[in-house]
């Protein structure tokens, strides 16, 4: 726990929500229309309210929250921003990947800095042409004390700007199952690395990706993070937080599409009511208030889990999965709140609807989520202990 009491904390929380609304939200309009994220105007700011530490520890200069107090922040930038949201996720996940599979002095090396944003890891899994995981082709053999790197990833967020960037890859042959992967960390000057920037995407505006190529590209031994063989663990392991991080971003971006609906409906009078005033509207708000409250129960549990060290990728899948339905609904309902309007740039509506969507993608599509889920429930695995 990084604050000594609640009051800390709640102080803390109070700060970085000012600042999300007072400094960034006024630069949204210009990060859409821009499809740019100022990054000379807010990453000195963002370093100043403390955003690129919250969940690495104090010892490393992070602000140490736990998931039950990061998970409001993460929706509170959603609510704001889609893509700060997912620059900030990003680069704190693979934080997160340091910091439990990391050796110790990679994890002096390397977090102090990235509590500052002074450097940021980005997270390079998906391919072009594989699956996610063992299908995967970019692969490593060691000459001496160093890898040799070859292969190519795509979609990679914070491409634009990170220095270094946490590959998985083959180190060893295919028939070592899961101990034939290792996740290797690439500085961005690495000879035989290139990076070329990818299409504009739907939502999350500004938010920066990469296509990166690996050609003989060749990378210090020590570099491995961990151990050689730890790469699924290191992966899948990231991708159980990551989901729950995922789910609150979905949380955030509902919750700010039902507000913004709320005081729309009250306002908008048609035959002389306020539209709030109409049973088809009423029910429009009662379904999006359920399906959130249902999300932040589960985000409740599940980080209360998570800070407790136990390990839930179950309830993480589940989450994901009802967080990516919650903020598609629950958007799609504010767009029949607002009516035309909900299609207009100048309304908060349709920016939701776009950033939401990436919910759905992000660390594992749905399909990946139930397979998760049956695979557990048919083993016997349910999310609660005790019979009701
Ligand atoms: C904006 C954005 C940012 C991203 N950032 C990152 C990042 O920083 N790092 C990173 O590594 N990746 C990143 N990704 C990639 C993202 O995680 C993947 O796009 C996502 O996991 C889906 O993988 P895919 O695109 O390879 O889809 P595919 O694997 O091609 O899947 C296509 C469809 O087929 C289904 N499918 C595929 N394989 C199977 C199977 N075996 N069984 C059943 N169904 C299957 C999928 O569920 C999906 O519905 C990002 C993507 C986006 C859009």
């Amino acid at each position: 726990m990084g604050f000594k009491s609640d009051k800390e904390y709640l102080e803390f929380k109070q700060s970085v929500v000012d600042f999300l609304w007072k400094e960034v939200d006024p630069l949204v309009p210009e990060m859409e229309a821009n499809d740019h994220i100022p990054i000379d105007i807010l990453f000195p700011k963002f370093r100043e309210a403390g955003l690129f530490g919250l969940i690495i520890p104090q010892e490393y200069g992070g602000k140490g929250l736990t998931n039950v107090q990061y998970l409001p922040l993460l929706a509170e930038m959603s609510k704001v921003s889609g893509a700060v949201r997912a620059l900030i996720h990003v680069h704190l996940t693979a934080a997160r990947a340091v910091m439990v599979f990391g050796r110790d002095e990679q994890k002096k090396k390397l977090l102090p800095k990235m509590a500052t944003g002074e450097s940021s890891l980005a997270f390079g899994l998906t391919e072009a042409n594989s699956g996610s995981g063992l299908d995967c082709k970019t692969n490593a053999v060691k000459q001496g004390d160093h890898y040799i790197l070859n292969g190519e990833k795509h979609l990679i967020t914070n491409a634009d700007f990170t220095d270094l960037f946490m590959i998985a890859c083959h180190t060893g042959p295919k028939e070592l199952g899961r101990n034939a992967m290792s996740a290797i960390i690439v500085d961005r000057n690495a000879p035989g690395f290139t990076i070329e920037e990818m299409p504009h995407l739907l939502g999350c505006k500004g938010l920066g990706h990469g296509i990166l190529t690996f050609k003989d590209c060749k990378v210090p031994v020590e570099n491995v993070v961990g151990k050689e063989g730890m790469g699924i663990d290191v992966f899948l392991g990231e991708l159980e937080p990551s989901r729950v991080f995922v789910a609150a971003s979905s949380m955030g971006t509902a919750q700010r599409a039902l507000e913004e609906s709320i005081k729309y409906a009250k306002e908008r009078v048609t035959f002389g009511k306020p539209i709030a005033s109409r049973e088809s509207i009423r029910t429009l708000l009662a379904d999006m208030a359920m399906d959130i409250y249902g999300l932040r129960l589960m985000l409740e549990d599940v980080a209360k889990k998570l800070d407790a060290g136990e390990s839930c990728p179950l309830e993480a899948s589940i989450a994901k999965t009802h967080g990516l339905e919650t903020v598609c609904r629950v958007t799609d309902r504010a767009m029949q709140v607002f009516g035309g309007r909900s299609y207009l740039t100048s309304f908060p509506i349709e920016r939701l609807v776009r950033d939401g969507r990436l919910n759905v993608l992000e660390e594992g599509t749905p399909t990946i989520q139930r397979l998760v889920t049956a695979r557990a429930v048919l083993a016997g695995e349910l999310p609660w202990s005790t019979p009701w």
